[in-house]
């Protein structure tokens, strides 16, 4: 399920993915999307301060596709940039698949959606909308493949939200948080104050049971 955050400002974006960093499993890889001055380098930054690295070290990439960052111990941050990238077969130039695959490289994408049949199952995706001149939405995708999503982000997901008080829901809950907004929707439904866009038609009935 994605989580959504909002940041105001480049700082908040760092900080987003310094936290982001050490949730990251040995080696994994960060997929991100967004248009031109989105942030992506910006989370990048945060993400290698997150990972024991230099953050003045990382800039956009986007003339030598891959940068290699020291990070940690022994560890190695590949800030790769598919945007200039011609053929996929390039990819095999800047040794994706052996970076990919190392354990002690973890791997940031920026135009993560120009080699989407590349990425690993476990990739974690961060879409980052320009909202307005600070404000950026990002839309955290944590897989299966990447193993337990950390609380934090979990409770930041999007995808179901109460019907009644919109507070976040389990994955399995159905749409109510609780049997309190459960009771309170059926009391709007014998109040009528349920509005239906348009009346109900014998097919209806089928289809529910
Ligand atoms: P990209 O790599 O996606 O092209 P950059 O990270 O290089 O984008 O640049 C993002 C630009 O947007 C920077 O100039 C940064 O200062 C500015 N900015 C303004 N608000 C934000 C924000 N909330 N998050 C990230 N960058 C922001
Ligand atoms: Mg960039």
């Amino acid at each position: 399920m994605p989580a959504e955050f909002h940041t105001n400002g480049p700082e908040e974006t760092r900080a987003l993915a310094r936290r982001l960093a050490p949730a990251l499993a040995k080696g994994a890889c960060v997929a991100l999307v967004g248009e031109l001055g989105a942030g992506k380098t910006c989370f990048v930054q945060g993400l290698a301060e997150g990972l024991g690295g230099d953050p003045d070290a990382v800039s956009s990439p986007t003339f030598v596709i891959s940068c290699e960052h020291p990070c940690g111990d022994q560890a190695q941050l590949a800030h790769v940039d598919a945007f200039r990238l011609g053929a996929q077969e390039e990819l095999a130039t800047i040794g994706w698949t052996e970076l990919v695959a190392d354990p002690m490289t973890y791997v940031a994408v920026e135009w993560a959606d120009r080699i989407v049949s590349e990425l690993p199952d476990s990739c974690i995706e961060v879409r980052i909308e320009h909202i307005g001149e600070d404000l950026r939405r990002i839309v955290m995708t944590w897989p299966q493949a990447a193993g337990a999503v950390p609380d934090w982000i979990q409770s930041a997901s999007v995808a179901g939200t109460c019907i009644v008080c919109q507070v976040p829901l389990e994955a399995t809950a159905g749409p109510f948080c609780s049997q309190r907004c459960q009771m309170a929707d059926l009391g709007r439904w014998f109040s009528g104050r349920y509005v239906l866009p348009r009346p109900l038609e014998e097919t209806d009935w089928e289809a529910e049971s």
